[in-house]
């Protein structure tokens, strides 16, 4: 029987999305032979709630130095985080705050601090993102953020009034430490603010393509409450972001230093009412998932019987979860397009399908392209809407199988 691993006590596997290739490890030809795969599945624990993969990746084949993802291509996200940088900073009362990111990426959100003057540091595994972050202005250094780093900053530096973290904690199942860390790192006010994708939107919209290697844990308000009070923390504030598919942003305080406010008991309470954590429910979701399978592949097969082209919509990383679990390959979705030139030239991970540029002309687009980036939706049919006008169709998975 597994185990939870924030806090010990014993987790039911209630997902299978069988065998699956790390997310992100798009091949080149000559590397399929050594592909690495694991077994992808999700528990639930009883005693926390904590929604969590069943088996761990090492984190050094997901976060290595060649981590291709960076926050700045995307506007939508930029614009986001520089609203961040600004909520941080009136987060604290102190005149001259020093805030941490952990998992700081290209910097995108530090820039908008090391802009205005504020002290900063980010933290991230990545040297590559770090020497990005680095050359954009930003305060950044390599390493993992676990408690002897959060030791060595605080020494360095002074203590923090805001460690912060955007999808990153969710990827880091050694929670302990990253909560002791911050333990270390916050004076007494401070404050411990992280963002991540919600399990009760991957519920309601069934978008099990949030699940991957990199998504180890799906938080919600009630097991984060319960990681909160096992490390001296309280849960006072959470909300809900509409980016990346439906996130919540939990803000934790010392116990006693915050009060909270009316939002997190009213998450919780939502929480318990829709059964997020009740056996039965989560049943439920599987056979969700399942028929989603069923209706996507029925989709794409009546739609190349009927003699159109199919092509994916952008080789994202929760892609992978999609393509292998329904068993996609090229002889349904023959090429994936995707702007991104590292990723170019490669094949999708466990699938093979080959990633390409888009195509120069329209002429040479297919006749239906399937939306991988659905998170993005009303962005991209903007976007493309020539695509649309010329009758090209979009099919999707995201809240329902459909062409759109
Ligand atoms: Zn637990």
């Amino acid at each position: 029987m597994p185990t939870c691993r924030a806090c010990g006590d014993r987790a039911e596997q209630f997902l299978d999305l069988g065998r699956q290739p790390l997310s992100d490890a798009f091949l080149r030809p000559e590397e399929v032979a050594t592909e690495f795969t694991y077994d992808l599945t999700v528990t639930c624990c009883q005693g926390c709630g904590m929604v969590q993969l069943g088996s761990e990746v090492p984190r050094e084949r997901m976060f290595h130095s060649e981590y291709p993802f960076r926050t700045a291509s995307s506007h939508r996200m930029t614009q986001h985080f520089r609203a961040v940088a600004d909520r941080l900073v009136a987060h604290s009362s102190t005149a001259d705050p020093f805030v941490v990111e952990v998992g700081c990426n290209d910097g995108t959100m530090l820039r908008r601090l090391a802009e205005t003057g504020v002290r900063h540091l980010g933290v991230d595994a990545s040297a590559d993102a770090v020497r990005d972050a680095t050359a954009a202005g930003v305060q950044a250094q390599c390493a993992f953020f676990e408690l002897e780093t959060a030791r060595r900053i605080a020494a360095e530096h002074g203590r923090a009034d805001v460690v912060y973290a955007a999808n990153t904690m969710c990827h880091i199942p050694y929670l302990d430490s990253v909560l002791a860390g911050a333990a270390a790192l916050l004076t007494d006010d401070g404050v411990l603010v992280f963002e991540d994708p919600s399990w009760e939107d991957v519920f309601r919209l069934a978008s099990f393509d949030q699940i991957y290697d990199e998504h180890f844990y799906l938080f919600s308000a009630t097991s984060v409450s319960a990681l909160a009070l096992r490390h001296g923390f309280r849960l006072v504030d959470v909300e809900h972001l509409d980016v990346h598919g439906g996130e919540l942003r939990y803000t934790l305080a010392r116990s006693g230093a915050r009060e909270p406010g009316p939002a997190p008991a009213a998450q919780v309470a939502r929480e318990r009412a829709l059964g997020l954590t009740d056996p039965d429910v989560l049943a439920g979701f599987a056979e969700r998932v399942a028929a989603k399978r069923t209706a996507l592949l029925d989709l794409l097969r009546s739609t190349r019987a009927q003699g159109r082209s199919v092509a994916g919509y952008a080789a994202t990383a929760k892609s992978a979860t999609v393509l292998n679990y329904c068993g996609i390959g090229p002889d349904l979705i023959p090429c994936v397009y995707d702007t991104t030139p590292e990723k170019q030239g490669r094949l999708t991970p466990g699938t093979h399908i080959p990633v390409l540029p888009f195509p120069d002309s329209p002429d040479d687009l297919p006749d239906t392209f399937v939306l991988f980036a659905w998170n993005h939706t009303a962005e991209v049919l903007d976007k493309e809407s020539a695509f649309r006008a010329d009758g090209g169709r979009w099919i999707r998975y995201v809240p329902d199988v459909e062409e759109v």
